[in-house]
């Protein structure tokens, strides 16, 4: 997605004279990245820069143009809005003003609406268009409150302490469910080293650690689809909004917890309500009800197992 100089979430264009705005540092949003990068700048949050210059040493750092939530920015005539996302530590959303002919876009990157955004949504109003996560934009995605979901996972921890857990995780994000678990049992979960690096970065530490006989693990989510799918010992947990699509088996010691970071159907149709786009791209996900009909579709959602 363009919008004047300005590109979205993509490293595929290498121009001079462009501006690479990045909302998060999860992979599918960094497209065309690489430790060579030397085009154009980056313009992302301060954590969002330490996670890829942690991925991507060779960037050089003066490449980057560090934004907090609620900062304004101008750059080539367009006033460029950073709104918090709620998604993983870092992430942003980017609402824009062309000052040459008043045109107004939202790109909202991945995103979970929370109180902050909605005491803030009136940036976020009225865009001719926003490019939205639409990750989870079907009725059988009903996610209960994060906190809700974390309380289901020390739950079963709980239930299974005498045996090895693994959690699924991402490179960046699930981190409050990984301090969650790490305060309540008052111990160190285990990391790769590349994740490890990445808690590192981001100030969280003292809630990680490399040491292979800690009781909890936790690994990327390819981990749980490739490795040790028949192993009795462990209890594999995984904290994700496609846990809908999933049983729990606990015969095979294989439980799904719909912990997520991005909005769930009816939220997402909420934030639809009360933003009014004019129309909707979406980034990822598929979108095709008319903005005008949204709150008047069918009201009983798919029903989840989980609620
Ligand atoms: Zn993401």
């Amino acid at each position: 997605m363009k919008f004047g100089r300005l590109v979205f979430d993509s490293f595929r264009k290498k121009e001079k004279g462009l501006v690479h705005l990045l909302s998060h540092a999860h992979r599918d949003h960094t497209n065309g990245l690489t430790n060579n990068w030397s085009e154009a700048p980056i313009l992302c949050t301060e954590i969002t820069t330490k996670v890829i210059r942690a991925q991507y040493p060779g960037i050089p750092e003066a490449l980057f143009i560090s934004k907090q939530p609620g900062d304004l920015v101008e750059l080539d005539a367009i006033e460029i809005q950073i709104a918090e996302a709620n998604h993983c530590p870092g992430s942003v959303m980017f609402s824009c003003r062309s000052h040459r002919n008043q045109r107004k876009i939202v790109f909202t990157g991945d995103f979970r609406m929370n109180a902050s955004i909605r005491e803030n949504i009136d940036l976020l109003k009225n865009a001719e268009v926003m490019y939205l996560d639409c990750t989870f934009n079907q009725p059988v995605f009903r996610f209960p409150s994060q906190k809700q979901a974390i309380t289901e996972v020390i739950k079963l921890i709980e239930q299974n302490a005498d045996r090895k857990i693994h959690l699924g995780v991402y490179s960046i994000g699930k981190n409050k469910l990984i301090q969650a678990i790490s305060e309540y049992f008052q111990t160190s979960v285990y990391t790769p080293p590349n994740l490890y690096k990445i808690f590192d970065v981001i100030g969280m530490r003292k809630f990680v650690t490399m040491e292979q006989d800690a009781w909890i693990h936790s690994y990327p989510g390819q981990y749980f689809g490739t490795r040790h799918q028949k192993s009795g010992e462990i209890v594999r947990i995984s904290p994700t909004g496609w846990a809908c699509r999933f049983r729990s088996q606990p015969e095979k010691n294989r439980y799904y917890v719909p912990y997520s970071e991005h909005d769930d159907y009816k939220t997402l149709h909420e934030f639809v309500q009360l933003t009014k786009p004019k129309e909707i791209v979406p980034i990822c996900g598929t979108w095709t009800l008319p903005v005008s009909q949204v709150g008047r579709e069918r009201k009983k959602p798919y029903q989840s197992t989980f609620l």
